[in-house]
């Protein structure tokens, strides 16, 4: 396997992997993107770190099929418990998950020493990316690319961050749209917000219709349409 065999949404992931950094893979079913990267010898170190028996083993097999071992350990562990300081991880790459479950895997290994600061993240959230750059904003994490892409009718967001010594500050505007991605606009960011729009109007409809409403509902999903309709302008 190469990164060609990746899918577009893993691969534009292992793009933004620094070449000779030791990876951590965070939820690795397959292990599929640290093999891809060590292959191409874009790296030669990596964690997988798996928190379920099947995926694990999968990632386990897989490496060990690619003759690998030496340089990808796979680990049955939850988020960054599956780092130790000897690995010395220089980038952390979470995709596939909901933002806020990233979020946590994230605020979780803070609280528990794992992350050094140094680290770059590359985060592939598929969906909640506003709780996501939201976290990485209170802590300092600058948002230095993004990527937005389709692929089998799904699009997907890609969040590269590092952290930074200055506080950051982004608007509400660009922790939903992205700071980055809300700025280019490409086809398929006007796509995925003209389907956002349509998707909240009709809650809007459900909600004009429904018995009760929790309190400030309505005016949340008015507000983020008007938020929608003017980055579409
Ligand atoms: N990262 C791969 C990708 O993007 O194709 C796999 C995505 S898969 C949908 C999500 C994986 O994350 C599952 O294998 C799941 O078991 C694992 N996972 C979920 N929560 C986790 C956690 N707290 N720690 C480690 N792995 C986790």
């Amino acid at each position: 396997m190469n990164q060609q065999e990746l899918s577009t949404r893993l691969a534009t992931v292992g793009a933004f992997v620094p070449e000779g950094a030791h990876l951590a893979d965070i939820g690795s079913d397959h292990a599929y993107l640290p093999v891809a990267l060590v292959l191409d010898k874009k790296i030669d170190f990596a964690v997988a770190g798996e928190v379920v028996q099947g995926p694990f083993t999968s990632a386990v097999n897989q490496v060990k099929k690619n003759n690998l071992s030496q340089q990808i350990t796979v680990r049955l562990a939850s988020g960054l418990e599956a780092i130790i300081p000897e690995d010395e991880i220089t980038a952390i790459t979470i995709a596939g998950m909901g933002g806020s479950l990233i979020r946590d895997i994230l605020a979780q290994g803070q609280a528990n020493n794992k992350l050094s600061g140094d680290e770059r993240l590359i985060l592939q959230p598929n969906i909640g990316e506003k709780t996501l750059r939201t976290w990485l904003m209170n802590e300092s994490y600058e948002i230095i690319a993004e990527r937005i892409l389709e692929e089998n009718q799904k699009i997907y967001e890609v969040i590269v961050a590092e952290k930074v010594a200055q506080p950051i500050n982004y608007s509400q505007e660009q922790l939903l749209f992205g700071p980055i991605l809300g700025k280019e606009k490409n086809a398929v960011f006007l796509k995925k917000w003209q389907r956002e729009l349509k998707q909240r109007k009709h809650v809007l409809q459900q909600l004009s219709l429904a018995e009760t409403v929790p309190s400030g509902k309505v005016a949340q999903v008015e507000a983020e349409i008007k938020q929608i309709e003017e980055c579409l302008a």
